[in-house]
């Protein structure tokens, strides 16, 4: 009862519930994040195959995915997208860190940047690099952005999305960054791989070696 009258008060002061069990006055339980984790894996960044990928070899990268982008993992990255919980993207990248098989060496991470444009009051990605760079104890690097007149001309279909044009995104001159190689890409969707392979191009520009990408969701339309 006390419990039941705990939550019930901090939901009117916080009114935020576990997307996945409900639960009122918490954002989402480290327990329910992790079992939704529990199919995650790792697959090949150029051809979303295998990993180790046969096929492309010396090209591929790993993409590590903590779930199938449907249901109440879904449901995650729109509360956190549209209904602007920040703080669960926070959550979001501590359950990354604790259930997917990510290697290093890792010296920091980098988001997915916003669109140029975009209404949002945050960019989801950093908010969960924010999380899996305090869990893995790595820098977050705020270092790319889309180049303004390539980026009106992408649309949000997955079809099209894997014909972004080469160079969309950029590495931000305006930044510096320490020293340190190893990057991983981080987003909150993967569709195609697109994106995060034109972060990447960006990052090899500036002589960064990326080394792997984590995302909360595999599939579905991502932006
Ligand atoms: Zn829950
Ligand atoms: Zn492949």
């Amino acid at each position: 009862m006390r419990q039941l009258i705990v939550e019930g008060l901090s939901h009117l002061l916080w009114p935020v519930e576990c997307p996945f069990c409900k639960r009122l006055g918490v954002v989402a339980c480290d327990g329910c994040m992790d079992l939704a984790l529990s199919e995650g894996g790792t697959s090949c960044l150029k051809c979303m195959g295998k990993y180790p990928c046969p096929v492309h070899a010396d090209r591929s990268l790993p993409l590590y995915w903590g779930a199938i982008h449907e249901g109440k993992v879904r449901e995650a990255v729109h509360l956190l997208k549209y209904g602007h919980i920040k703080s669960l993207g926070i959550k979001m990248g501590h359950a990354l860190a604790r259930n997917l098989p990510i290697e290093g060496p890792i010296d920091a991470l980098v988001p997915v940047p916003l669109h140029i444009g975009s209404v949002r009051p945050f960019n989801q990605a950093f908010e969960i690099a924010k999380g899996l760079g305090q869990a893995l104890g790595v820098p977050v690097f705020d270092v790319l952005s889309w180049r303004e007149e390539l980026s009106c001309q992408v649309s949000k279909s997955p079809v099209e999305r894997r014909m972004l044009p080469e160079g969309v995104i950029v590495f931000k001159d305006d930044v510096k960054v320490p020293d340190g190689k190893g990057i991983i890409i981080v987003d909150d969707v993967c569709t195609t791989g697109t994106t995060i392979e034109r972060c990447r191009k960006a990052l090899e520009k500036k002589g960064f070696q990326v080394v792997g990408a984590v995302v909360w969701s595999l599939g579905g339309s991502s932006k």
